[in-house]
């Protein structure tokens, strides 16, 4: 589902991600993890064009991301071809984001009225439908200040679910909360995985990594240091800077 060879990229002459190379098969909970400024989420970004890379290629269910390749050369997409892309690609950030001054059902009808079109009714529905599977069925009509943290992210996911996303990427979606609503949180995600949704999850939650991720990725420094299956990885990790990692925050 995302394939990333020699991925590079800079800001000025700082080299933030040094030529990753990894896969996400399709279904899979891909799990990273990392110290601060490894470049884990300047990678969620590449992956949905939010930022351009400097080298190397990355495919989203197989397609180019952001380029069309003619023989050897790139060309760059245009604006409207990479919203096109991204709309399959539903992001969930560390601070949920939501439009403040919609409710909760309204912040996760709006995608789907503006951007495909759907009907008023339509997307009334289906909103209460996802606000239901994210235990919120009875916080419709709720503005987002009248949500705690957890639930607001819960609507959060809620509303990038709606696009009827192919991939889903967490940017430390829990690490903005009080210890008391990350549980809420991952059983969402939990579930999601569960449902067969391909999920690339940023995270400093080394249980969640070890029971739903399929594949543990230890970044620093703009490189993939380890990987592998998240319970070897966290159990027996190969390498020093894994280890001293995980010494840290486990
Ligand atoms: P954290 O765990 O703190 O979220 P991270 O692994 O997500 O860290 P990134 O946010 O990807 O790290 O940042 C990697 C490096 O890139 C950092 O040194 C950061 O300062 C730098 N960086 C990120 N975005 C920009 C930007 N827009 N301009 C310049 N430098 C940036
Ligand atoms: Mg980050």
């Amino acid at each position: 589902m995302v394939k990333s060879e020699g991925v590079h990229k800079s800001y000025g002459h700082v080299e933030v991600l040094k030529g990753i190379d990894l896969e996400v098969r399709k279904g899979e909970v891909f799990c990273l993890i990392g110290p601060s400024g490894s470049g884990k989420s300047t990678f969620l970004r590449c992956i949905n064009h939010l930022e351009k890379i400097n080298a190397g290629r990355l495919y989203v269910d197989g397609e180019l991301v952001g380029y069309r390749q003619k023989g050897d050369k790139l060309y760059e997409l245009k604006d409207s071809e990479v919203a096109l892309q991204r709309r399959d690609i539903g992001m969930v950030f560390q601070r949920f984001n939501l439009f403040p001054h919609m409710t909760a059902a309204e912040n996760v009808m709006e995608a789907p009225i503006q951007v495909k079109g759907v009907s008023k009714a339509a997307a009334r529905e289906r909103a209460h439908h996802l606000l239901k599977r994210v235990g919120l069925g009875d916080k419709a009509g709720n503005y987002p200040a009248q949500l705690s943290g957890g639930q607001q992210q819960r609507v959060a996911i809620a509303r990038a679910l709606a696009m009827d996303p192919k991939l889903m990427l967490f940017d430390e979606p829990t690490s903005a909360l009080d210890p008391e609503l990350v549980g809420d949180v991952l059983d969402v995600m939990r579930d999601l995985a569960e449902s067969g949704m391909t999920m690339v999850v940023v995270t400093h939650e080394m249980g969640f990594a070890r029971e739903v991720g399929d594949n543990l990725v230890f970044m620093d420094g703009g490189v993939v240091v380890e990987s592998g299956d998240p319970r070897e990885v966290l159990n027996n990790p190969r390498h020093e800077r894994t280890q001293s990692f995980l010494s840290k925050v486990l």
